[in-house]
């Protein structure tokens, strides 16, 4: 009889194929940078079906959080926080708070409110603010401004004037949510990029992943390459975003105090669990210098950090010094 003909065909076929375990993955502009994922899948169909449900989920967060999109929940509360409370959904809220609490942390180094004075810098356009700008921006520049009431779900900024903006915290929000889908689906070996934020999910298949950290002066080369399982690594660099003037770099990352772009450093690199935070402290050990970013990573057990200063030197926390060199022979 065919009928059983076929189902016997079919089950051999099944039998006999081979699982077909490989990396899987993409690459796509998103969060105004490049989205990567790779997963090492037995299945393709369902290697190929996380890979597209995480870029929904990136495309999700973005649309939640992009201060370019005048639909998100962030532009809202941008529009109109200094004129009273205004709602959010909890996972915006969430962001906030731990944003705020890093601000804590990082003694305002890190400062979602950055974006009062930092929304006149246009890195593409070579635009930046003049010095009375710059005043007045400054003083909207204080996290304590923004008010997060969590059982109304709601946020009031406490002046006008004020912005927010999570560019130094959502894109290692966003791997860390991916990394998570991939494991609630079973997955054991990954690795999700947004920008110079990667988290990684297990290992290599055996080996460890092997991480660069870029070059910030010669692109497409690497200085340091550091092998890591089951962990997030941030880079914040003055090299992503920046123009130059009369012999200076404007770059995005911006210093608080003075509202201009941070000075001493050239990219500083944060190892460690959560990938929300190795993004948030990148960019606050970028703004404190190489001493005081680093005396900050010695108080977080789980966290290290490699920063390169504007010399070009390599500095690194007290669990990563470099290996001793070979004994000579
Ligand atoms: P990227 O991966 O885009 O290089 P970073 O983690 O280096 O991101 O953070 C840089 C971004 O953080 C800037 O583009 C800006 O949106 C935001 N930012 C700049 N200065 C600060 C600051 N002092 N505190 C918090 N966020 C900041
Ligand atoms: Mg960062």
């Amino acid at each position: 009889m065919t009928v059983t003909l076929a189902t016997v065909v079919v089950v051999i076929s099944v039998f006999l194929r081979p699982s077909h375990a490989e990396w899987l993955g993409d690459t796509r502009t998103m969060m105004g940078t490049e989205v990567s994922v790779q997963v090492w899948h037995e299945n393709v169909e369902e290697g190929m079906s996380v890979v597209e449900d995480i870029f929904t989920e990136v495309a999700r967060i973005e649309g939640l959080m992009s201060t370019y999109i005048e639909g998100s929940e962030i532009s809202k509360i941008n529009r109109s926080a200094a004129d009273g409370p205004v709602a959010a959904g909890d996972e915006l809220l969430n962001l906030i708070l731990r944003s705020l609490e890093i601000s804590v942390l990082t003694h305002g180094a890190f400062d979602i409110t950055y974006d009062s004075l930092g929304q006149h810098y246009d890195f593409r356009e070579r635009r930046r603010p003049d010095a009375a700008t710059i005043q007045e921006g400054l003083e909207r520049i204080d996290y304590r401004l923004v008010e997060v009431d969590r059982l109304e779900g709601t946020v009031r900024f406490l002046e006008p004037g004020v912005r927010i903006n999570l560019g130094g915290i959502a894109k290692g929000y966003t791997v860390e949510r991916a990394v998570n889908l991939l494991r609630s689906r079973g997955f054991r070996h990954g690795i999700v990029t947004a920008g110079g934020d990667s988290r990684l999910l297990g290992d290599r298949r055996g080996q460890p992943f092997m991480v660069g950290i870029r070059d910030p002066r010669n692109e497409g080369e690497v200085v340091l390459t550091i092998p890591l399982e089951d962990e997030a690594i941030s880079t914040s660099g003055d090299y992503e975003r920046y123009f130059e003037e009369d012999g200076k770099r404007y770059h995005h990352i911006i210093q608080p105090t003075t509202g201009e772009p941070a000075g001493g450093v050239r990219s500083a690199t944060i190892i460690g669990p959560d990938a929300v935070l190795t993004d948030a402290l990148s960019t606050a050990v970028f703004v404190l210098g190489v001493d005081r970013g680093l005396r900050l990573i010695a108080t977080l057990p789980d966290y290290e950090g490699i920063v390169i200063d504007a010399e070009g030197r390599l500095f690194y926390s007290d669990g990563l010094q470099p290996p001793e060199p070979e004994p000579a022979e």
